[in-house]
């Protein structure tokens, strides 16, 4: 199998420390918001890519942490006057909420910053020891850079051109010795969250907590260290600075990064207002389609979303959910058992290329939109080659070939309905809207629409009611 390692950028044969293990490790969100579209990303590829290495016989240690400090959630704590702790529990409540309408496995172990702070103190102080970190007049403690001789090696940056091109950043009133030396502690401000230290109270910077907690649960040498292509710099480059320093080991073998989502071309972002949370979508579809929408591109390619690509993501989808839908009712029908045919088992060796064209794309540094070509490509051979005709034996194997694929993609094939009634509510509730603020001929539009779709609206004294024509 191979991998695109951002370290060596080129594909590389996955050869793992242990056999039959994977040590994994993903950044987590920093949870003080709902999560958006965006964040979904690297939660639905690298689960996809985990349960590949799962249907490949491979123990995955699957480590992904929830950022619960930072200044973003202590602002908003401030803004609601409530503690910075409530803030991080609330997001992380709603964030696994999202994770599992989206199908998203529970990581192995999802561990907090804030529960880490004594393997974050420890590490400091070993940096320190080695002359990789120093403490400033104000409590602040920085890492080194200049120390590190392999600074740079993941972003293919070179510390001297990033100083040169960074000569007009002021140094003098700044307690670091070089610019891009990076906070492992910082001191305590009024009413932030603090913990004690050989340094004085304070709290962990964000690179260090990546660092501490994925030694803590993997070692100090993992097989692959995954996120956002936006965390190469500095981010990750921060985190290998730390960790090699510290253990004098390479910290991970390969480093993979999910490209950006995008929404109409444009870079996703609040200030434009082109921002969705994974709650608005889930107010129009079904989680499974944002989740299949983001499988149908290749997750290093730079994603577009808008309403059209969500509308033909969620036709995709449905053709494979009525394919098995009705290769599940073919294959459970009442019928005498009989032996597989010659045709049969022939068409079974025929189908089994879907399955090697699948295993083939997964290999080839995950690419999922072949993986799903692949899967549509069965779908169109058993909407040809399954009829009640054919022996439940033959049915069952074929049924049983789409749930495996499906299972790998994380796509829950008896969803269906769920799938299908997504919208058919929303609608619904945006009829009510309508008819509320006496916008009648919305409303009747709106009915229309959902007659076309072969829904019939039944309104009671106890609500709107709905049927299937
Ligand atoms: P954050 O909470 O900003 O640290 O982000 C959590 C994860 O989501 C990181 O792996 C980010 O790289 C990733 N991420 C954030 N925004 C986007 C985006 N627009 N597209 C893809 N990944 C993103
Ligand atoms: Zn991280």
């Amino acid at each position: 199998m191979k991998i695109y390692n951002t370290l060596t950028r080129q594909k590389e044969e996955f050869i793992p420390i242990e056999d039959h293990k994977v040590r994994m490790y993903v950044c987590g969100p920093t949870v003080y918001n709902l999560i958006h579209i965006g964040n979904a990303r690297p939660m639905i590829v690298f689960d996809t890519f985990r349960r590949y290495l799962e249907y490949k016989g491979y123990d995955v240690n699957y480590v992904s942490n929830f950022t619960d400090v930072d200044d973003k959630i202590i602002k908003k704590a401030m803004e609601e006057s409530v503690d910075a702790g409530e803030i991080a529990k609330r997001y992380i409540a709603e964030c696994k909420i999202d994770m599992e309408n989206m199908n998203v496995k529970p990581a192995t172990v999802h561990p907090l910053a804030t529960q880490e702070i004594d393997g974050m103190i420890e590490m400091i102080t070993t940096l320190m020891e080695r002359g990789y970190a120093y403490a400033a007049a104000d409590g602040t403690v920085y890492y080194r850079t200049e120390k590190f001789a392999d600074y740079g090696k993941l972003s293919h940056k070179n510390l001297e051109d990033l100083q040169a091109g960074h000569r007009e950043i002021k140094v003098a009133g700044e307690l670091k010795e070089n610019p891009f030396d990076f906070v492992l502690w910082k001191p305590k401000k009024e009413g932030e969250p603090a913990w004690p230290s050989p340094w004085g109270e304070g709290r962990p910077g964000w690179h260090i907590e990546c660092s501490v907690m994925s030694k803590k649960y993997l070692g100090e040498t993992i097989d692959i260290h995954a996120g956002g292509e936006d965390l190469i710099f500095p981010h990750h480059e921060n985190e290998i600075a730390q960790s090699e320093a510290a253990s004098g080991k390479e910290f991970a073998h390969y480093w993979m990064h999910n490209g950006f989502l995008n929404i109409n071309n444009q870079k996703m972002s609040k200030s434009l207002g082109n921002f969705f949370t994974v709650r608005d979508i889930a107010q129009k579809y079904n989680l499974q389609v944002l989740r299949f929408f983001m499988l149908s591109a290749h997750y290093r390619s730079p994603l577009n979303f808008s309403a059209d690509l969500m509308e033909a993501a969620k036709n995709g989808l449905e053709r494979i959910l009525t394919a098995a839908e009705q290769i599940t009712r073919l294959a459970g029908a009442e019928k005498p058992a009989r032996e597989m045919t010659k045709e049969e088992e022939d068409l079974l060796g025929q189908a089994d290329v879907f399955r090697k064209k699948f295993e083939a794309s997964m290999e080839d540094d995950c690419n999922t939109a072949d993986a799903v070509a692949a899967v549509f490509e069965l779908v169109k051979f058993m909407n040809t080659n399954a009829s009640a005709d054919h022996s439940q034996i033959y049915l069952q194997n074929l049924s049983g070939r789409l749930h495996v694929l499906c299972e790998i993609l994380g796509i829950i094939i008896d969803a269906k309905q769920e799938v299908l009634d997504a919208d058919i509510e929303k609608l619904i509730q945006e009829r009510q809207e309508a008819r509320k603020q006496k916008d009648f001929a919305k409303a009747d539009q709106i009915r229309d629409e959902l007659a076309q779709k072969g829904i019939i609206l039944k309104d009671t004294r106890e609500g709107v009611t709905w049927k299937r024509a």
